[in-house]
């Protein structure tokens, strides 16, 4: 009997592997630097009063408070359960399944692949170019069959920003054909401006935005997908009846205070100058690649090797391995002062005794 539900698995999805995480892996360790999130936290209050009702479909509050943030109109986005949930969205509301194609930009962040998938949709890859850019040509030339074309910009695990000049070649290209989402999960932490306010342009504009990052607040699971109303229209029948529970809404509400904002600002900037404190400390020793993001991804002789000394100092970063030309590549989350020193000197020992 213990073999019925992979018996009752639909067949295509039988070697799918769930998103890796090491918290999910159950991995112990004092300092958790492999997951993007951000070591600061803030205090918000609830009122359980609401607690009893569904909450309303798209809070307006909220809606209202991120579009002012965002610099679009209250029709231009729709809030969903992190970011992660605007890239399923989109894919069950624009791909048919066992028919149309996405293309992906490795190497890059992970779950694009895994929602196609478990959708039954092909992706198509075409790698970002020698200076981690997207191969525009590339894209243009593998368009058979694709609905969505996802770009991560900064890039998850490299660092890199797109450069503005191809995202809108390729929107420029595609307007009539296609939608470009550009996941801006970590645009806070970039000196790059995002690319929202070319959302009156290009109808086939769509962004990816979260909570999770810069706000602090992967716990609450609050991200939005920002688009031309037609497709916020559309992806709207298709995301669940209530997406937003209302403690959710509350702590967003709070997060997106004209007060939060300016303390998100000065946080960001205190993580910015760590990550480029790091960076500058790890050069001598190593690869390092240029970020934008709250995370710095380096080069090291043997990942495996790495990951298990930083491990035994209670250190847990995530191992890019197995990701297109990263091979034996480490990303290391930007945390606290005190975790990035102890981090910089278990990183150094290692180092020392490798070379
Ligand atoms: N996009 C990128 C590039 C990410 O790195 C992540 C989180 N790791 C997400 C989206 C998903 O974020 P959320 O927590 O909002 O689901």
């Amino acid at each position: 009997m213990s073999d019925l539900a992979a018996r009752l698995l639909r067949q295509q999805l039988t070697d799918l592997v769930p998103y890796e995480s090491a918290r999910r892996l159950g991995g112990d360790g004092e300092i958790w630097l492999n997951a993007n999130e951000n070591p600061y936290s803030h205090s918000y209050e609830l009122d359980d009063s609401r607690f009893g009702r569904y909450p309303e479909f798209q809070p307006p509050v909220l809606i209202d408070r991120y579009a002012a943030y965002a610099g679009v109109n209250n029709k231009q986005l729709l809030a969903t359960r992190g970011a992660d949930e605007g890239i399923e969205l989109l894919i069950r509301t624009f791909c048919e399944p066992q028919q149309d194609k996405v293309i992906i930009c490795p190497p890059t962040y992970g779950m694009y692949a895994i929602s196609a998938r478990t959708n039954l949709v092909d992706v198509v890859n075409v790698p970002l170019d020698s200076d981690y850019q997207v191969d525009v040509d590339g894209v243009l030339a593998s368009m058979e069959s694709v609905k969505l074309v996802f770009v991560c910009s900064p890039n998850n695990p490299t660092g890199h920003d797109m450069q503005p000049e191809k995202l809108r070649q390729l929107l420029e290209a595609l307007k009539d054909q296609a939608l470009v989402v550009v996941d801006e999960a970590y645009i806070e932490f970039s000196e790059q401006p995002s690319v929202l306010s070319w959302i009156g342009e290009f109808p086939n504009l769509v962004v990816l935005r979260t909570l999770s990052k810069a706000f602090a607040l992967a716990g609450i699971r609050c991200g939005f997908t920002l688009a031309n109303e037609a497709v916020i229209q559309q992806l709207a029948k298709v995301i669940a009846p209530y997406p937003v529970p209302e403690p959710v809404a509350q702590v967003a509400i709070q997060a997106l205070s004209d007060d939060n904002l300016s303390a998100v600002t000065e946080e960001v900037a205190g993580l910015n100058a760590l990550r480029a404190a790091f960076a500058e400390t790890m050069k001598p020793l190593t690869e390092v690649f240029p970020s934008s993001g709250n995370y710095v991804l380096f080069r090291v002789p043997d990942a495996l090797a790495c990951m298990k000394a930083m491990a035994d100092a209670g250190i847990i970063l995530r191992n890019q391995s197995k990701q297109l030309t990263l091979q034996n590549c480490i990303r290391v989350t930007i945390g606290t002062e005190q975790e990035m020193a102890r981090t910089t000197s278990a990183l150094q020992a290692y180092f020392k005794e490798a070379v």
